[in-house]
């Protein structure tokens, strides 16, 4: 049995344009996806969605984000549930990956309660400091709950073949990770929020200042991608609704 992927849509936000692309207006609806892996040796989720907490109350459940962001999050669209699609009991998954932990991509790390939770250490260290969680906006009450943490130290090698690996893409947050998986169909990059849109990487657009965390840094991991995207990889990129309203949905395997 070889590698498989499958895409899941965990529900909808609606924010300022300017905040994915600097410079440019109006508001756009993006997509929050989560991946599911299937590998010989075992099961990985990346990235965990919305908030339960945001599904019963909105946006403001986020605190001071609350006037950026509208909530589009209905019953059954939560990981867990989407997990059904695909046979998969979510208290036996093996190992959740946070790319980073902003609320969109850890809000469910609850309802993956059983996995080994795989995130970079220096996001882990960034979302330990008070002064840090507030100006990356951080919601501990999304991921500081025990879960047994693997801090990865720059590429980690989750099944230890080369065909699942989280590889480095800091620079919208301290320590924001991608992840590169080698599948039958060829390789797949999930980029996460190093690469918000096509455009950011087609046309070098970062977003504003409330995205960024080191410029410098996530011009390079952009370089990265754009690197193993010119050697084969196909990019999903982070929230791009154009982009996603053509890549096929669990329980369809995208690769
Ligand atoms: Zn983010």
């Amino acid at each position: 049995m070889s590698v498989q992927l499958f895409a899941m849509t965990c529900g909808w936000v609606t924010m300022p344009m300017k905040m994915l692309i600097y410079g440019t207006e109006g508001k756009l609806k993006i997509p929050v996806p989560v991946y599911f892996i299937r590998h010989p040796q075992g099961t990985v989720l990346f990235d965990s969605g919305l908030s339960m907490r945001v599904q019963s109350d909105g946006a403001k459940a986020l605190g001071p984000l609350e006037p950026y962001f509208d909530i589009h999050f209905e019953e059954n669209e939560e990981v867990s549930a989407r997990l059904a699609d695909v046979d998969m009991d979510p208290a036996k998954i093996d190992f959740l990956v946070s790319s980073h932990l902003h609320f969109d991509h850890c809000g469910g790390n609850d309802l993956i309660p059983n996995a080994r939770w795989i995130i970079q250490k220096r996001e882990w260290e960034a979302a330990t400091i008070p002064e840090s969680i507030a100006a990356n906006s951080y919601d501990p009450a999304d991921f500081d709950l025990g879960h047994d943490r693997v801090e990865a130290d720059g590429e980690h090698d989750v099944f230890g073949d080369g065909t699942v690996r989280c590889i480095p893409t800091h620079g919208h947050t301290p320590g924001h990770q991608s992840m590169a998986i080698e599948t039958d169909s060829g390789p797949v990059v999930l980029c996460g929020d190093a690469c918000y849109l096509r455009q950011t990487i087609e046309e070098m657009r970062l977003p504003s200042r409330s995205g960024i965390y080191d410029e410098a840094a996530m011009i390079a991991s952009l370089e990265k991608l754009r690197s193993l995207q010119k050697a084969g990889a196909r990019l999903m990129y982070g929230h791009d609704p154009e982009f996603w309203s053509d890549v096929p949905q669990a329980p369809v395997a995208l690769a």
